[in-house]
């Protein structure tokens, strides 16, 4: 095992258990998260349309960034020679990145694959590159994020055949980059691969688990299989999991994936979506998805959700944003995204809340009943 482990740096704990899901917080060196967290996703160093004085304001406690994209573009060496992630993009608190992994297996045609690691074609400049988890590992590094993940592979999600190959490659590429993790206190979280097919994901979290690593992902998931498969494979997984690491669902998060994630023991979670369907005109509410374009809106003098806490619903009408939209003003995006995060934030939180005061299955009726009802 490493010896080189800086357990000072990173610590989770479990305060309380409501069934299966947890509340806790994990201290990092740019301070706490309390979970279940809900993490947007800054894929250039930015979170879409929103400065970070906002993100604060939204109380959000810790960014996703990717290094796919970062290495790509200013490149690892500019962002290590501006300080790192934190100070380039003036986010002080906690930061993650991911491995590039999962971008680079999105390339499709662009990729190729051996044991040793990932050849690809950048999509920008058409530039050739490789990956390894020993590269991956450097990158993050020169990066400086609180957490940074190992290097996996991650499949589409229903061939058995390759979910078998890429598994085996993922544990290796994982004790690989266990031997070449930064040795400056960021903290390595192992990726359960296996695709839909619960033996598969029952080895990769036993092997991992083995592994010791300080908290785990699980990835591949939120790729294509049906949300009932996803839960199974959660719930394969999070049995074998150790109970005191922190457990990350990879690219996953609507309400309703937050509210069954937490219930199987998820303790974070990260998506684009609240970003990606501002910027097409959509609202995140808890009572279903509502798309501000449509005509409907032009004379509706109510915000987008008359209970909800953001700054656009105390401030801005619908109409409003429909004649933003319809005008093709930038604030349309900027005022969408601060609602949609805001209600991932609010709802991790909430839940949060229930599972401290033994109420999580009430609340989550509660919520399962609202997002179905709609409007
Ligand atoms: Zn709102």
């Amino acid at each position: 095992m490493e010896k080189t482990t800086k357990t000072n740096t990173f610590t989770f704990d479990v305060f309380a258990k409501d069934g299966s899901a947890r509340a806790g917080r994990i201290i990092t060196p740019h301070g706490n998260v309390e979970t279940p967290v809900f993490m947007p996703v800054g894929t250039q160093a930015s979170v879409k349309a929103l400065t970070p004085a906002q993100l604060h304001e939204l109380q959000v406690q810790i960014l996703l960034s990717n290094t796919y994209h970062l290495y790509l573009r200013p490149g690892e060496d500019t962002i290590a020679s501006c300080g790192g992630l934190h100070t380039f993009m003036n986010w002080q608190k906690p930061i993650l990145t991911d491995s590039g992994g999962y971008q680079v297996f999105s390339l499709g045609k662009l990729r190729k694959i051996d044991e040793e690691g990932v050849w690809f074609t950048s999509h920008i400049d058409g530039s050739k590159h490789q990956f390894t988890p020993e590269i991956s590992m450097q990158i993050q590094e020169k990066l400086g994020a609180d957490i940074i993940m190992a290097f996996d592979e991650c499949p589409p999600p229903h061939d058995k055949t390759y979910n078998i190959e890429a598994m085996h490659r993922t544990h290796l590429w994982a004790e690989r980059c266990l031997k070449a993790k930064p040795k400056n206190g960021q903290t390595l979280f192992g990726i359960v691969q296996g695709g839909i097919f619960p033996d598969l994901r029952e080895a990769s979290a036993q092997y991992l688990a083995n592994l010791n690593f300080p908290g785990y992902a699980i990835g591949g998931l939120s790729v294509g299989e049906s949300k009932r498969d996803m839960l199974a494979m959660i719930k394969v997984v999070n049995a074998i999991l150790p109970e005191n690491k922190p457990r990350y669902l990879m690219g996953v998060g609507t309400p309703e994936d937050l509210i069954e994630g937490i219930a199987q023991g998820v303790d974070m979670f990260d998506c684009v979506l609240p970003t990606r369907l501002a910027r097409h005109h959509a609202a995140q509410t808890l009572r279903g998805r509502i798309n501000l374009a449509n005509a409907a809106n032009s004379q509706n003098e109510r915000p987008i959700d008359p209970d909800c806490g953001c700054y656009t619903c105390q401030n801005f009408s619908r109409a409003y944003l429909k004649h933003l939209i319809s005008a093709r003003e930038m604030l349309a995006a900027t005022l969408l995204s601060i609602h949609n995060i805001h209600t991932l934030v609010k709802l991790a939180e909430r839940l949060r809340q229930s599972i401290l005061e033994k109420q999580f299955d009430l609340v989550c009726q509660e919520l399962r009943a609202s997002l179905q009802q709609g409007e």
